[in-house]
């Protein structure tokens, strides 16, 4: 099947003129936010700069960075670049990490945001004909109206199913003809779950693709939701601050996911120095909006870890591509002195062959850190006797302990027993920081 593109004609450009398309929006920007924004100004004057200092790309790393406490310091508008009467939407971030953080956009950042998620969808092989199925959460949350922008924008259906009545999602999937799913990775997992409970052949089911994002998966999650529902599932990268969903996206190669570049430039940095490190190190995220009129953050510090890659890529688009990010920086847990990521401990689980059904508890018991996983049993294996599944468990705890370095408690619960989510799932619970204590 031809690779299909929104707009073939920047997404295929040369390096040269998406450098020098980012050299000339960074610079209108730089003078947008010093000249509208007091914070940003007061910034550049503190670190010596004026927008005269700011050329081009070369010039970024001199800026200061944003980080997410600026957001909620000029909480609300502080950092709105034009004024309220300009603003023709507002969203806020799902609050995973605390306070909430709240974000504007001009009728034009809409437009972006459209044609960029219209980028995925065609990036996925969807057009006009398609029926774009959204059960992103629609409210603040940037999800549920990403997509739906961009399914607009297309032309093709937009379904604006939200979250939540999964039943609802089956008959809708059935009756509708829905070819294309946008959720969470851990809702598509629930989805398909549920098709195989009410014993539905995804097979009799009209949809080819999925656009799952919001939240780390691996690639093993990948192939399990690949099969239950019988679909190509593709990564899709974003965060309220930025735009929402979409600011990256994969494509049929289905490896690592095309940064919108002519509209953020991506860096990768040292988190613990700030320095700018290579293209292909594994490092801290970092974007800068050069096309937002309303909130265009310089420098804003995701927090996400992942690496960019800038080998060609055979769709033909010529945008970088970031990792799927293995998690956020204030994600990572340390434990007894070891950084773990869930994500690895995901990885794990999967390739010994359970569902991605788990919890993580982290805790502190006499000045030592514990870590228990809780992993679902799969149907079969519920059957076991205490002997085996307790063998199971050990098997678990020896494979976890070569990977992570560090010994971890496995416990098998019974299946369904661990708790579903329809938005971005709640992997760990960690009650070293419910106490207070060190994260
Ligand atoms: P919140 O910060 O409240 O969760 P957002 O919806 O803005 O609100 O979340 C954005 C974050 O979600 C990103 O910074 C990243 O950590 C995570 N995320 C988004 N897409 C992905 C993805 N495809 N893979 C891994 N993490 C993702
Ligand atoms: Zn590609």
């Amino acid at each position: 099947m031809a690779e299909k593109y929104w707009q073939k004609e920047i997404e295929t450009a040369s390096r040269e003129e998406i450098k020098a398309i980012q050299s000339e929006r960074l610079k209108k920007t730089v003078k947008h936010v010093f000249e509208n924004v007091e914070p940003y100004r007061k910034r550049m004057e503190e670190a010596g700069l004026t927008p005269d200092d700011i050329q081009g790309v070369e010039d970024l790393y001199k800026l200061p960075f944003t980080v997410k406490q600026d957001l909620r310091d000029y909480y609300p508008y502080g950092l709105f670049a034009v004024p309220t009467k300009d603003v023709v939407r507002l969203h806020a971030s799902s609050g995973t990490t605390g306070k909430q953080i709240v974000v504007g956009y001009t009728q034009n950042d809409l437009d972006v945001w459209d044609d960029i998620a219209a980028r995925q969808l065609c990036a996925v092989g969807a057009d006009e004909n398609d029926f774009v199925h959204v059960s992103y959460g629609y409210g603040l949350f940037t999800g549920g109206f990403g997509l739906h922008g961009g399914a607009t924008k297309l032309g093709a259906t937009a379904i604006p199913v939200s979250s939540g009545n999964t039943d609802r999602q089956v008959t809708i999937l059935q009756d509708f003809g829905s070819t294309v799913l946008c959720c969470t990775p851990s809702y598509a997992m629930y989805i398909g779950e549920t098709l195989k409970k009410k014993g539905v052949d995804p097979k009799t089911l009209s949809l080819k693709a999925g656009i799952f994002g919001a939240e780390p998966w691996t690639e093993e999650m990948r192939q399990q939701i690949e099969e239950l529902l019988d679909i190509k599932a593709y990564d899709v990268y974003g965060l309220t601050e930025i735009m929402g969903p979409c600011v990256s996206y994969e494509c049929s190669q289905q490896a690592g996911m095309h940064v919108n570049e002519d509209h953020f430039i991506i860096e990768t940095i040292n988190p613990d120095t700030g320095e700018v490190i290579p293209n292909g190190e594994v490092g801290e995220l970092v974007f800068t909006c050069i096309t937002k009129e309303c909130c265009p953050f310089i420098r804003y510090r995701t927090r996400d870890i992942g690496v960019v890659n800038t080998e060609p890529c055979a769709c033909g688009r010529t945008f970088v591509r970031m990792s799927k990010p293995m998690g956020r920086s204030d994600d990572m847990l340390i434990i007894r002195g070891v950084n773990v990521f869930p994500s690895q401990i995901e990885t794990v689980l999967l390739k010994m062959g359970y569902s991605p059904n788990y919890k993580i508890y982290v805790d502190r018991v006499n000045n030592t850190d514990t870590l228990d996983v809780h992993v679902e049993m799969n149907e079969d294996m519920f059957s076991d006797t205490i002997g085996v599944i307790k063998a199971n468990e050990e098997k678990l705890e020896a494979e976890l302990r070569s990977l992570l370095g560090i010994s971890a408690n496995v416990k098998l619960v019974a299946p369904n027993s661990i708790e579903r989510s329809m938005g971005k799932a709640v992997r760990v619970e960690d009650k070293r920081k419910l106490l207070g204590g060190k994260k």
